[in-house]
């Protein structure tokens, strides 16, 4: 899928797409790597086992898998019990890490020329995290620091740096380095320069 907010970028757009619809639209010189590492990894012996129930039920079920590669994936009842038995609620770091991950995503796919309604869901967006987020003293942190420095939203290029600037004050404040803001593309939405995530 194209990024709706960016039509005319050629790379696809990576928060648009799920794994399956990456594999469907046909895999680039890297993504051909990628895909013969996940045959590899599906035609493991106790791989093969664990999942020879569920390739006989994707079968009966009719699903049209003549675009995906040839890999049985895991019956979805036992990915959910596997699910709960393995995943904790996150801490702090894992809960700011997903939030991060969310806000800068959110910003990188901001408009490049947001109208005012959609200017004022961003202010709205930052202003309801720095009430709701869990962890009460990041809340109260954010809030005071959205009252010094608030959001720029003009743009996404505004934005994006705007989120960055904010996320360097956390990190600053808990001794993490300071992130390079010129690659906060590159980092969010791009991919890096170098290729390796294409
Ligand atoms: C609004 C908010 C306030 C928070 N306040 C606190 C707090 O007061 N105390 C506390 O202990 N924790 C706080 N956290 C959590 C904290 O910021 C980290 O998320 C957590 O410590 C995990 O850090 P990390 O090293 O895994 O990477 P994170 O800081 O979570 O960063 C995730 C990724 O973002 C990228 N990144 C790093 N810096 C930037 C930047 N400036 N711009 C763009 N991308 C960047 C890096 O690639 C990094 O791997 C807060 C989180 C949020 C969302």
């Amino acid at each position: 899928m194209t990024d709706p907010y960016n039509p005319k970028s050629e790379k696809p757009c990576r928060a648009c797409s799920d794994f399956s619809q990456w594999m469907k639209v046909g895999p680039s010189k890297k993504s051909a790597e990628v895909q013969e590492s996940v045959q590899k990894f599906a035609e493991q012996p106790e791989l093969t086992k664990k999942l020879a129930g569920s390739k006989k039920q994707s079968e009966s079920s009719g699903s049209d898998s003549k675009n995906l590669p040839n890999v049985s994936w895991p019956n979805p009842d036992q990915a959910l019990i596997d699910f709960k038995s393995n995943v904790c609620p996150p801490d702090r770091s894992e809960l700011g890490s997903a939030t991060w991950n969310f806000l800068h995503s959110v910003a990188a796919y901001f408009p490049a020329t947001p109208d005012p309604s959609q200017q004022e869901d961003a202010r709205q967006l930052l202003n309801i995290v720095s009430r709701l987020y869990p962890c009460s003293d990041c809340a109260e942190d954010l809030r005071l620091d959205l009252k010094e420095e608030p959001p720029v939203v003009t743009s996404s290029e505004e934005f994006s740096q705007w989120m960055c600037r904010l996320h360097n004050k956390v990190n600053l404040k808990l001794g993490k380095p300071q992130f390079d803001c010129s690659r906060i593309f590159e980092r969010w939405r791009d991919g890096w320069k170098d290729g390796s995530c294409d």
